[in-house]
């Protein structure tokens, strides 16, 4: 969903020529731009659609204008948004025996962890894995067991993950000066100085894992609610991660890339936009151990994400209400009233609640219930994300095709191998690949305007170029590509915002009986975030209960 006026000025062929130059990293002729336009290039046999979130629909609760509701119901809770916090909260709630109902704008479930499939595989949308849980992170621990994820615990209480749910292996490899490499810190071709540049700073990452403030908590934690309020920590929230870098002499063109490449990863941001203390908590916030895998293993599947969509969805199938646009929250005493868009029926309803949980992003939320605080300060980064159908990976010189594929100074963050985790006994006879780009080429507002522009031609182009970076001629083997565009896809961990006065006021709605659930409220996206305030929210209904 996109929040800004995206209409107000049309964009002309320069400006989208630079801005593709951008994403490219190198110039776009106008007779490029024209063949593609008019799908007479290299790429003109290649098939998809743009598939983003559901922006016109969201658009119109900028606009405004819904007839009074014609319908009224009632209920205990209502959960507006069907994200990964929103189903957390429904899931809570229904152990609990709550009654409650749940609306998304969205034809489908899961917010940006939803998933896709074609004739060959299912695809993630957005989320495509989950790193494995700190030991301390006990509810999601037991979501995982509950989900037949993790499968019991040894004699020294580490967790037993199901085999086929952790990453298969080869799990990564960089594409670095012509061959592809083992793994994502850069190692080939680079010189004795840099390297142990990169073990120095890998060390501090240890140190800051484990390392406990005042408060005897660590200093960088998951959730981020648990990590200590030291502020000889949370003042490196202060200062962005590249000034961090500088001050502590780390100077090498590899480690840059390589920090540049996590911040986007996980911020859709590189390090001279993202807090020192957000750039260290990528590193340091995680601790997860398991028995039976390495501690920088991660959980995935064919689908990402969409898997824990899929088992949080059983419990709120039957109240789920998809396609229906929250526009108004209203408390109304000891009630609350939610009023919908029913985008199906083109009709307005209204839900009469004791309880209402905005599991929408905040930016989102403070249009709902106008009482809340604006939402300055909360600056989304854009993404895309593209599944791309081919005839099969072309092999190339190196450490073989991975779970996760990433070129060096590439301008996209490569991609993910989405099949690599399915068991069939034959390969499947085409192959699917999620390739996921950052739009932070410029300000935000800017290049969601710009990326909501462009056309799918546009998009082939881009995404297949950067491909041929690592794979000559790959766009012969290209058949379809899907792209999805999140105009929102993140909040962006700006230096001052995880301690800042904006994210805190964020946290309460003003009213007891109204309650946010939303990753953004963590300041940083990640599904273990969501999951811990969705969890939050349905803890506080549920003790008004
Ligand atoms: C490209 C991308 C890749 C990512 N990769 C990973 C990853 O690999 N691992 C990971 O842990 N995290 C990843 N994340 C982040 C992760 O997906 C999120 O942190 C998490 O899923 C967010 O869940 P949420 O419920 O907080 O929010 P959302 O997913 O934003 O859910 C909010 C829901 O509210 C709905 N909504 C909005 N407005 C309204 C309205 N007015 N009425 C009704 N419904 C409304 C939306 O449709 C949406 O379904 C990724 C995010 C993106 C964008």
């Amino acid at each position: 969903m996109n929040g800004e006026n995206t209409r107000s000025k049309p964009l002309s062929r320069k400006d989208f020529l630079r801005y593709m130059a951008l994403i490219a990293g190198g110039t776009i002729t106008a007779g490029q731009y024209i063949a593609c336009s008019s799908k007479k290039d290299k790429y003109a046999h290649i098939t998809g659609r743009i598939n983003g979130a559901s922006a016109a629909t969201g658009h119109r609760l900028r606009e405004g204008g819904f007839p009074p509701p014609e319908e009224t119901t009632h209920i205990h809770t209502v959960i507006a948004g069907s994200g990964a916090a929103g189903l957390a909260a429904g899931r809570k709630l229904r152990l609990q025996g709550i009654p409650f109902k749940i609306l998304d704008l969205e034809p489908r479930p899961g917010g940006n962890a939803a998933s896709g499939e074609n004739t060959w595989s299912s695809y993630p949308l957005g989320a495509h894995y989950l790193p494995l849980p700190n030991l301390q992170n006990g509810d999601l621990l037991e979501l995982l067991r509950e989900a037949g994820i993790l499968t019991g615990y040894d004699t020294a209480g580490l967790p037993i993950y199901n085999e086929t749910d952790l990453c298969f292996d080869p799990e990564e490899r960089l594409f670095i000066r012509g061959r592809w490499q083992e793994g994502l810190v850069p190692q080939w071709g680079v010189d004795a100085d840099s390297l142990s540049t990169i073990q120095r700073f890998l060390a501090a990452m240890d140190y800051f894992r484990w390392v406990k403030g005042s408060d005897l908590r660590y200093a960088f934690d998951i959730p981020v609610a648990c990590s200590s309020a030291d502020p000889q920590f949370t003042q490196l929230d202060d200062i962005s991660m590249k000034t961090w870098l500088q001050q502590e002499g780390y100077h090498s063109e590899e480690l840059q890339w390589y920090l540049d490449y996590c911040c986007r990863d996980d911020y859709g941001a590189d390090t001279s936009t993202v807090s020192a203390w957000a750039g260290i908590h990528y590193f340091a916030g995680r601790k997860g151990k398991a028995a039976n895998a390495g501690p920088s293993q991660v959980l995935t599947w064919p689908h990402g994400n969409g898997r824990l969509i899929q088992h949080l969805l059983q419990f709120s199938q039957d109240a789920l209400l998809t396609n229906s646009l929250v526009y108004q929250v209203t408390p109304a005493g000891d009630k609350v009233h939610v009023d919908y868009f029913d985008v199906i029926r083109q009709t307005t309803c209204r839900i009469i609640a004791d309880h209402c949980i905005l599991a929408t992003p905040h930016f989102v939320s403070c249009r709902l219930l106008p009482a809340l605080q604006p939402a300055n300060g909360f600056v989304y980064s854009p993404w895309l994300v593209a599944n791309i159908t081919l005839d099969h990976i072309p092999a190339s010189s190196g450490y073989p095709l991975s779970w996760d594929n990433v070129v060096y100074k590439g301008r996209s963050l490569g991609y993910v191998n989405s099949q690599q985790q399915t068991l069939l006994q034959r390969k499947p006879e085409k192959q699917v690949i999620s390739w996921y780009l950052p739009l932070d080429h410029l300000p935000p507002t800017d290049s969601r305007r710009y990326a909501l522009s462009l056309d799918h031609t546009h998009w082939v182009k881009l995404i297949t170029d950067d491909l041929e970076l690592a794979h000559k001629d790959i766009h012969r083997l290209i058949r379809n590509i899907e792209v999805q565009v999140w105009g929102h896809g993140m909040i962006r961990p700006q230096p001052g915002f995880i301690t800042g006065v904006a994210l805190k006021q964020a946290q309460n709605s003003g009213y007891d009986n109204i309650f946010l659930a939303h990753s953004d409220l963590s300041g940083i996206s990640i599904f273990e975030e969501a999951f811990f305030q969705g969890n939050k929210a349905a803890t506080q209904v549920i003790s008004r209960s």
